[in-house]
Formats: structure tokens, sequence, C-alpha cells
């Protein structure tokens, strides 16, 4: 081809009309079309940040959801299967493009029951941090009706912004988990006519967020007041995991099985019923019995429940997640350059301590607390390398008077 001849591959222009014509293989581009393609590319990567959350998630199906909870959290197989499908679609509603028949996902926020300490807050921080999404755990407790000594519900998003470093588009896609859920249920099954400034008011405050609203928040959280500055923040795409111990719903779910088990639609034999654990058979009837409203239980379609921790579980929590409590340890005394080791013997009587005493899985970190701290006081800087806890050395630094101390506090 003659010298002259040559043009942009892209635009057809002359060399001549072009400021620059740079050449490629079998092409040429000139300066306008790199511009132009440049543009292309920087509003496309816009639309992948957006975008990117929902690709990445799609990749992640509920088995594979599955395996990076497994990684973190041990047991609890029922209530990471259901958080896997739940999860996935969640996101898979987000990402539904528009359509004109009618059926329109519902969104599948989650409710957990289980005793404290089972990994409830665990599972929700887990499903966050594999999302990489913001998470704002907050306590039903201190939620009071706009109006009463307390927090506005709304303050649950303040938090989730803030959570979100204020990137509003990242919070609106965001998880808010609500620990002691069940502590605003109505008292009894009679609703008064008084009102109670922590129950059903505060139930009736949460359902629009459940359901997806757009609320005014208060950025900096605090009181409503009428100078201040709103963020607004659309719930549509929230999604909303609560949690509660629901303390002696076992009972309201060992009567309506009773009751069952005469009637003749005897759907589960009493005895097959494991009485160690109720929990498994809970259903939403069960939360109505408890005091949550019917509504609220609703917009939490999805009920799941936490097995209580057996001291195979306890055992393996010490030692078996990404980031158990003894590779911590060991992490630390690592810094010092100081190799620690605990005998099966040890973990075991750690184990047995936490049973013994009630202390469930958050009494785990407390007990080993207790047995490492003067070795973490004493050893750094001096010439011992090595740390080998026994179960003697464990007994030794754990004396009944800790003990009592760890149970006051747990
Ligand atoms: P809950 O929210 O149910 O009261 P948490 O999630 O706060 O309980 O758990 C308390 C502690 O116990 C956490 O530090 C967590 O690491 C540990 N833990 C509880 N259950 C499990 C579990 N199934 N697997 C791993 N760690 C657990």
């Amino acid at each position: 081809m003659a010298k002259e001849e040559l043009e942009c591959s892209f635009c057809g222009r002359k060399k001549p009309e072009t400021n620059l014509l740079i050449a490629g293989l079998d092409a040429h581009i000139c300066d306008r079309c790199i511009e132009q393609a440049h543009g292309i590319v920087v509003e496309e990567s816009k639309e992948e940040d957006t975008k990117d959350l929902s690709a990445e998630l799609m990749l992640k199906k509920p088995q594979k959801i599955n395996s990076f909870l497994d990684q973190y959290i041990i047991g609890q197989e029922y209530t990471k299967k259901v958080m896997s499908v739940a999860v996935y679609n969640h996101y898979k509603r987000l990402l539904q493009p528009p359509t004109n028949d009618d059926i329109e996902i519902q969104k599948s926020n989650i409710i957990m029951v289980g005793q404290t300490g089972t990994g409830k807050t665990l599972m929700a921080k887990t499903i966050a941090k594999m999302l990489n999404v913001p998470l704002a755990i907050v306590d039903a407790t201190v939620l009071t009706e706009a109006g009463y000594v307390g927090e506005d519900v709304e303050s649950i998003l303040t938090r989730l912004l803030q959570a979100a470093d204020y990137n509003l588009d990242k919070a609106q896609k965001g998880i808010v988990f609500i620990d002691e859920i069940d502590k605003i249920a109505r008292k009894s099954d009679n609703p008064s006519i008084t009102r109670d400034v922590s129950g059903e008011g505060v139930q009736q405050a949460l359902l629009k967020l459940l359901e997806g609203t757009v609320v005014n928040v208060p950025p900096k959280g605090g009181r409503k007041h009428p100078d201040q500055k709103f963020i607004e923040v659309d719930t549509e795409n929230i999604l909303f995991i609560a949690g509660g111990a629901f303390d002696g719903i076992e009972r309201v779910i060992s009567k309506r099985l009773n009751m069952q088990a005469v009637g003749y639609s005897a759907s589960i034999k009493e005895d097959v019923v494991d009485h160690n654990n109720l929990l498994q058979y809970i259903i939403p009837k069960d939360l109505k019995d408890f005091g949550l409203i019917p509504e609220i239980i609703g917009r939490l379609p999805v009920l799941t429940y936490m097995d209580p921790l057996d001291g195979k579980t306890l055992r393996a929590i010490l030692t078996e997640p990404k980031n158990a409590i003894i590779k911590q340890y060991k992490k630390l005394f690592e810094m010092d350059e100081i190799e620690l080791s605990l005998t099966d013997g040890a973990l075991d009587f750690i184990v047995d301590k936490a049973i013994e005493y009630k202390l469930g899985a958050r009494g785990l970190r407390s007990l080993c607390e207790e047995i490492l701290t003067d070795a973490m006081f004493e050893l750094p800087g001096s010439n011992t390398k090595k740390l080998n806890v026994t179960k003697a050395y464990a007994e030794q630094k754990l004396s009944k008077t800790t003990i009592k101390k760890l149970k006051a506090v747990s």
C-alpha cells in the first residue's frame, strides 16, 4: 500500500485528515477513534463497577456459598444450606431484568432462631465477608418507636451507611443483621390496648424497612430534627437477617408437637421427636405464638434454626475454622518467635470446662485467655521459644474462682 493511501481502519479518515495515525499489525487507528474508544472503555468500566457485585455473585452458586461458610462455621449444616440458597436467590432477584410477566420475586429476608453463642452473628458476618458487602449489626433491644427514649428504627440504616463509608449504592445492597429480634416480641398473646414502647410498635416500624421502602436517614445518626440533612435510602435490595434466642420457644414447639401427635394429622410421631433439639421442628406459627406479629413473620420468609453446640462441635470450633481461636493464639506467639502447641488433653479440658460451666462457644476464648495470659506476659523477650500447654498446665492456670468469674461475665 502506498504511504499516502494510509487511512484509519475504524472511521476511514485518510492520514492527512488526522493528527495522528497509529499502525497496528494489519490496521491503523486515528487519534479521534482512540479518544472515542477510550470514552467507551471508561463508560463500560463504570457500569462494570455497579454490575460487578451481581456478576461476581452469579458465579457463586449455592454450593459454593456453602463451602465458603464451611471454612468459618462448624456444624449448623441446615442453616448453612438454607442461607446459601436464600442469599443466592436474593442476589438473583437483584439481577432480574425487568419483565412483563407479573412474576415479582420477593425478598428472601431470613430469621435465625438459636441460643446465644451458636454462631448467628458469625453466619451474617461470614456472608457479608464473602459477598464483600457492607454489614450493619444492630441490637433490636435498643430500638424504640419514634418519640420514645432509645434509637429510631432508621438508625439501623445510619449504621449501614457508616459501614459502607457513605457509599449509598453499596449500602443499598448491604446486609443488616438484627440481633435479639425476640426481645421485641409482644409479651403476651393478648394485644394490649396500651402501647408497649419496645414491642409491637417497633415491629410495625421495622415492617416497612424489611419490605422495601425509601427512608430518610440522618447520616450521622441521632434523633431526626428539622434542620438535619437526610440521605434517602431505599431498602428494597437490602438483605435483612434477624436472629434471636427465643428463650422458651421450645415449650411452644413441644406443645404443638404433642397436640399434633394426638391429632389425626400427626406428621411427626412423638417417639421420633428429638427432645434435645426441639428447635429443628420450628415453624412460623411458633414465632407468632411467641409474640412476633404475623406481618413481621411474613417479611422474614426464610426461617432457620441453630443446633445447640455439643462437645465435638466446641472442640472443632477451637481448632478448625480458618480463623480458629487456637490458630489466632499460635500467630500471636509466633510474632515473638515462640512456638505454641496444646495437647489433645488440654484442648479437651478447655471444652469440658466450657460445657461444665455452660460458657458456650464464647467461653472458649475467655478460657484460653485465662490459661495463656501468664505465658503471654512472661515469655516475650525471654529465652523460652516453645510452650506446650498440657492438661496439667491448663488446670493449674484455671482455678475455680477464675472460671466463676468467666461465668459471671459471659
Ligand atoms: P450468636 O450470634 O448466636 O450469639 P456468635 O456468632 O456471636 O453467636 O458466636 C459467638 C462466638 O462463638 C463467635 O466468636 C464465634 O466465632 C464462635 N462460634 C459460635 N458458633 C460457631 C460455629 N458454629 N462455628 C465456629 N465458631 C462459632
